[in-house]
């Protein structure tokens, strides 16, 4: 049973009304662009895939091949997959940026308590784009609505995303960690422009958007920085370590407390 303080409870409350503030001015578009695909030049090719009807045959053909492996990537990381994301392929920029809040990037995710998508434009026909959008669903298919949006800092969020994710690092999970190590090393000047974990918490800090515009160096460090910690933390803790920290989460854990926790308890022992 979950036990919440009074001062918690509240602070839920506060999270929970900022949260359908946001919902309502920010997303209702591009939801309701999902929610209605069907009739906006998109076409059905395969259960829950929808592509724009600019997309050739061939182009369709590598869409379903590429989540294909996705999937087998997702569920190979996770053991199972239980993300049900619809997802829609779109032709051009301007497509994507109706169904997308972010509109840089090759694919977005977009997760609410009536349904959830993947958005993908032309630079996302490939296996890693699609297995990391896939990954997000798979925390907010493993940890509710609620718990994803309000309690995972970013940086996790992007760092278990780019687990599936092989654009910045190395498929073998014995070289992983070395491989984001060394991509840090180049991109954030041996550290030096690095930012902290907690500067990269909240969407704005990740991806240093001001004025609605996204920093590219900025992301690209945000990444990496993310990427070579949680290679870091599941190195050490494995997928036993991952499971926990989903399901203590979902039971009402602050995030923090039971990450360094699960690292501690799989720390070895001197
Ligand atoms: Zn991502």
């Amino acid at each position: 049973m979950i036990r919440w303080s009074g001062k918690r409870l509240i602070v839920n409350i506060l999270l929970f009304g900022i949260f359908l503030l946001a919902a309502y001015y920010l997303w209702f578009p591009p939801i309701w662009a999902c929610q209605t695909v069907r009739f906006r030049g998109f076409s059905k090719i395969a259960p829950a895939v929808y592509a724009s009807d600019q997309i050739n045959t061939q182009r369709r053909d590598s869409l379903l091949h590429f989540i294909g492996q996705a999937r087998k990537r997702v569920s190979g990381f996770w053991g199972e997959q239980r993300g049900e994301a619809t997802i829609i392929f779109c032709s051009n920029r301007e497509e994507y940026q109706k169904f997308c809040l972010l509109y840089e990037g090759a694919g977005c995710s977009l997760g609410t308590p009536t349904g959830s998508w993947i958005v993908l434009n032309p630079d996302g026909l490939n296996v890693d784009v699609i297995a990391h959008e896939m990954c997000h669903d798979e925390l907010f298919a493993r940890l509710g609505w609620m718990k994803a949006k309000s309690s995972l800092p970013q940086w996790f969020d992007e760092g278990v995303a780019l687990m599936v994710d092989y654009r910045y690092s190395d498929p073998d999970l014995t070289r992983r960690y070395n491989g984001y190590v060394q991509e840090w090393d180049i991109l954030t000047n041996h550290g030096k422009t690095a930012p902290h974990l907690q500067d990269i918490v909240t969407l704005n800090g990740f991806f240093g958007t001001q004025r609605g515009q996204a920093d590219a160096s900025r992301t690209a460090q945000s990444y990496v920085t993310s990427g070579k910690e949680v290679s870091r933390w599941l190195g050490l803790v494995g997928q036993a370590g991952l499971q926990r920290l989903v399901q203590q989460v979902r039971d009402g854990y602050e995030f923090d407390q039971a990450y360094r926790e699960i690292e501690q308890y799989h720390r070895p022992k001197l």
